[in-house]
């Protein structure tokens, strides 16, 4: 009896997980549908929200939904008109603040922004960590295979140095991830 009730609950999670996430993948391909990444090709915006989950869930093990959903909705509202509140009512408090969490202020300058965060790295909650880990190694290693098309040697060296410089606040968040970053920076070009 206590066995079908786990079981009952335990399905009811995965109901409920999984539904969470199909829905973020909605709403983020719609949100980034006009959007391309800056590589030659203009790939889909949407394969790199995507591509952070699959690094958190197939290379570090992390399958909370939460973290998951957030990962894939973490550009949402940096680089779309989608707003904190827009996020909480349809995913909840904590895949909001997750995603506001990692965002920039891009009413501040480019340079200020790249300051800060550094600078706020370390105040991170340990779910925003890993989406701003991943994040990071999903941009170096895309600046390693597919770079923005007109960027310089130098542009993407300092690319490298400064997400370094991000995740080099947060270590101690997730092994595997750091590895993946550390490896993926040894291809500085
Ligand atoms: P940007 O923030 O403008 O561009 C990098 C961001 O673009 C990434 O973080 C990623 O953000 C997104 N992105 C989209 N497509 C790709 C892709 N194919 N590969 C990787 N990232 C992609 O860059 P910065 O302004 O930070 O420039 C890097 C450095 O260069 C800075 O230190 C800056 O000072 C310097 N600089 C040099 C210039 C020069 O001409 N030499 C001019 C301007 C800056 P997301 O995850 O949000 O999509
Ligand atoms: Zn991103």
């Amino acid at each position: 009896m206590e066995n079908l009730r786990a079981h009952a609950r335990h399905s009811a999670v995965n109901r409920r997980s999984t539904r969470l996430l199909i829905d973020a993948l909605a709403f983020a391909a719609h949100k980034h549908r006009r959007q391309r990444r800056k590589d030659l090709e203009a790939s889909p915006y949407i394969n790199h929200p995507i591509a952070l989950a699959h690094v958190l869930c197939d290379e570090a093990g992390v399958t909370n939904a939460k973290v998951l959903a957030a990962a894939i909705l973490h550009d949402t509202i940096e680089d779309t008109e989608t707003t904190y509140e827009e996020l909480r009512e349809r995913f909840g408090a904590t895949v909001a603040g997750v995603v506001r969490e990692v965002s920039d202020d891009k009413s501040l300058s480019k340079a200020e922004r790249k300051r800060l965060q550094i600078e706020h790295a370390e105040q991170l909650s340990r779910r925003a960590r890993l989406v701003k880990l991943a994040d990071k190694i999903c941009n170096v290693r895309d600046m390693a295979s597919s770079a923005p098309h007109d960027w310089t040697l130098a542009r993407r060296r300092e690319y490298f140095d400064w997400a370094k410089s991000v995740v080099d606040r947060i270590r101690g968040t997730n092994t595997k991830l750091e590895a993946a970053f550390d490896q993926a920076y040894a291809g500085r070009p």
